[in-house]
């Protein structure tokens, strides 16, 4: 049977393609964006600990109780917020779950949603859907920074929604106080909403601070923040996050919530509630782990012909390869792959259209011996 697309220009996400290009070819997979080394052993212990203990049928839609104290008692700590734990904090089947039910609880037909291209490729989508109509804003190579004249310049009577991402997947560049400020003059006296993805809030280098939402009230009273446990305790596969929000936007998006998916895996929400408590510091020290994964890459790439922009935060690091090669990002990865056994993700595929650098991201959040054998692999290019 034949049906009209609701999506007609999507295929399928170039992170499964390039997953699976590097399994069928057995090359090293630095594309999609996961861990090759495992969660801390207690977590673990204590997930089969509450599977044992009998947490297997529907915990609360909102998310168990101490894993909702937990993450305000986080945003308090870090970011000096105070959040009801009863009507602000909703745990979620991911962050790509928490974004698609912020759009999907606040955007309607013919609605604006203003993006930055390069642009994570669950936005565009998630709006879509929602009947509503994508206007990019473009970071440009090779700082990949706002452009806030521009934003304000995209700013209608139909602009619902802005969607920032700091850390910002795939450029890895951050925000600085100054955007946070630009921002919310850019809103101010408007009635958009801001979903504010911050799944990699606890990787930011060189000793800069995460620009959380949550630091800056006048953003916060009318922000969806949504971070990624899968991110922060290399548990990707996990599927579990978690979105804040003030009480009344929270209402709409918990509508929403509970017939998207109405709650999450319940033994992994008491396992993360007792890491958090037990182990604060495993967050506080993720980015000094991933800082010194991140030089250790660069190092193994300095003799090579790659060159490498800057990585200020997530796991991701970018290369030009206009010395190696002329061909699209596109066609250079899928050669990169089955020639040379090492996948990577083409960056243009983030932009609504053609863009004349060829860049390519690497994810580093691997092993030290999987990213030397890479360099190894990527030093003979
Ligand atoms: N936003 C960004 C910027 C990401 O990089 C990712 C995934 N890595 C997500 C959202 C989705 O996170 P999750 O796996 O928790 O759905
Ligand atoms: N966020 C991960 C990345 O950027 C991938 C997540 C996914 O595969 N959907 O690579």
């Amino acid at each position: 049977m034949l049906i009209s697309s609701k999506l007609p220009a999507v295929g399928t996400t170039i992170f499964t393609v390039m997953s699976r290009l590097a399994a069928e070819h057995g090359a090293i997979n630095l594309s999609q964006g996961f861990p090759d080394f495992s969660p801390p052993a207690r977590l673990l212990e204590r997930v089969t600990h509450y599977m044992a203990a009998g947490a297997n049928q529907y915990p609360p839609m909102a998310g168990v109780l101490p894993l909702r104290e937990a993450i305000a008692e986080k945003v308090n700590r870090l970011y000096g917020a105070r959040v009801d734990v009863e009507s602000e904090v909703t745990v979620t089947a991911g962050a790509t779950q928490a974004i698609f039910t912020a759009i999907s609880a606040c955007v309607r037909p013919g609605d604006e949603v203003i993006v930055f291209a390069p642009v994570y490729d669950s936005y565009g989508p998630g709006i879509e859907l929602n009947g509503g109509v994508v206007k990019y804003a473009q970071l440009r190579f090779p700082d990949y920074r706002p452009d806030w004249t521009e934003v304000r310049s995209l700013i209608t009577p139909r602009t619902r929604m802005i969607i920032i991402n700091s850390p910002h997947n795939p450029s890895a560049a951050v925000l600085t106080a100054a955007d946070m400020l630009e921002l919310e003059q850019a809103i101010n006296g408007t009635n958009i909403v801001i979903v504010s993805d911050e799944v990699y809030e606890h990787v930011v280098f060189d000793g800069a601070r995460h620009e959380s939402v949550l630091r800056y009230p006048r953003l916060a009273e009318r922000s969806f923040v949504v971070s990624s446990f899968g991110k922060t305790y290399h548990v990707t596969g996990w599927k579990i996050a978690y979105c804040v929000a003030p009480r009344e936007l929270m209402a709409e998006f918990r509508k929403a919530h509970q017939f998207i998916v109405f709650t999450v895996h319940h033994p992994s929400q008491l396992a993360l509630a007792d890491f958090m408590r037990e182990a604060p510091e495993f967050a506080d020290e993720l980015a000094t782990f991933y800082q010194g994964k991140r030089d250790f890459f660069r190092q193994q790439l300095e003799d090579s012909r790659f060159t490498l922009l800057p990585s200020a935060g997530t796991y991701f690091q970018l290369a030009q390869y206009d010395a190696i090669s002329d061909e699209a990002d596109t066609d250079f990865v899928r050669r990169l792959t089955t020639q040379h056994g090492v996948a990577a993700i083409p960056v243009s595929v983030f932009s609504p259209h053609a863009t004349s650098e060829r860049v390519i991201r690497f994810c580093f959040a691997k092993n030290e011996a999987t990213l030397a054998a890479a360099g190894a692999r990527l030093r003979a290019i």
